[in-house]
């Protein structure tokens, strides 16, 4: 720490991001990636004319990309937000609208949400998942603070259903309930339309998991046109040209592209129901997932062993030091090939502990 740093960041404890090796050695099964390329009309978008047009600012107000996105979620583009990956957005929603009254989230959720709560300084409710892992939406209720519930939330993989998170929404109409949908493309119910209905409901969405873009950084938010303009305002008080002129581009030809991601989920989708079936039948207890990854606990072997054995063998997933979570790692769901090799590799480290 430089002895210029303000005394109120000396003791804020920063997101540690899943480990992005630069090499190509590893099965990567831990920061929850699309295992698929981009598609091809993405890849084919980024040409040397375009390129060469980076001399010029991107269009601050990401007219044609909020435009297909409107259009793609049935909302006007009013109610669109646009940014340099979700976190962006989430960062902003913490420092726009849970300063006054705080903010409410999961014990056991996005390790980001505690983060800008620090930063901002912001009175947080953190309330604890059920044993089971669940999120008991009965406990947000009335609460009187900003909501912040990831759904699916992160790193369980469980859901909840749409009704339940309309009750959260009704009961606080006066703070703004954030449902990040980060994940939401592989099995869980989104609540987008609501947005038509709830002035207060914020629905955070991006292109890093189901649209093969965490590279290129660009999430997506829908809500009241009033919220959006909130929004705007402060990205236009930091960074007006958060979104580069290429992943402006990149994210219109996705949208163009739908069915390819459509068919990419199923995939994933069906890779889940293997791995967890494998998984099973080694002794594995899996919560059951609606995203693009899995929470697993051996009966025998302690989490941070399989996860450093796994490692060892050229198969990176997610390991987390907190008490509650110590003994499950989160695995990303990738392509057959590698969700087989990740199986493999762990009869051997069964194996080896059984000697
Ligand atoms: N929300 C959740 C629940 C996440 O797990 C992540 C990914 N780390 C994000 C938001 C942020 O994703 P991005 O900034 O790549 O859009």
């Amino acid at each position: 720490m430089s002895r210029f740093l303000s005394g109120q960041y000396a003791s804020l404890k920063e997101y540690v991001p899943g480990e992005q090796p630069q090499d190509k050695k590893y099965v990567k099964l831990n920061t929850n990636e699309s295992p698929f390329p981009p598609s091809p009309g993405v890849i084919a978008a980024v040409t040397d004319e375009e390129v060469e047009k980076l001399c010029l600012y991107s269009d601050p107000e990401s007219k044609i990309l909020k435009g297909m996105l409107a259009e793609s979620y049935s909302l006007k583009s009013e109610n669109v937000f646009v940014a340099n990956g979700s976190d962006d957005i989430l960062n902003f929603a913490f420092m726009a609208f849970s300063r006054e009254n705080g903010a409410a989230f999961p014990d056991i959720s996005y390790g980001f949400y505690p983060v800008f709560a620090e930063l901002y300084n912001i009175d947080a409710k953190i309330i604890p998942l059920e044993d089971d892992f669940s999120i008991d939406t009965k406990k947000y209720l009335n609460i009187g603070k900003m909501v912040v519930i990831a759904n699916p939330n992160a790193p369980t993989g469980k859901a909840i259903q749409k009704s339940e998170i309309e009750e959260i929404i009704k009961s606080n109409p006066d703070n703004v309930v954030l449902i990040d949908e980060a994940y939401v493309d592989f099995g869980a119910e989104s609540v987008v339309d609501l947005v038509k209905k709830y002035d207060n409901l914020l629905v955070v969405q991006t292109f890093s998991k189901s649209r093969s873009m965490a590279g290129a950084r660009l999430g997506f938010a829908f809500a009241s046109a009033e919220i959006i303009k909130d929004l705007e305002k402060i990205k236009y008080s930091t960074n007006p040209y958060n979104l580069n002129r290429l992943t402006q581009l990149m994210g219109v030809k996705a949208l163009e592209e739908q069915e390819y991601y459509d068919n990419n989920c199923k995939k994933i989708e069906e890779n889940r129901e293997f791995t967890v079936s494998e998984l099973e039948k080694l002794g594995f207890s899996v919560i059951p997932s609606k995203a693009n990854f899995i929470f697993a606990k051996h009966e025998k072997i302690s989490g941070e062993k399989i996860y450093l054995k796994l490692k060892d063998k050229g198969v990176l997933i997610r390991h987390f030091t907190a008490e509650r979570i110590k003994d499950h790692n989160r695995i990303t769901i990738g392509t057959k090939e590698q969700m087989q090799i990740l199986i493999e590799k762990l009869v051997e480290i069964i194996k080896e502990e059984e000697k």
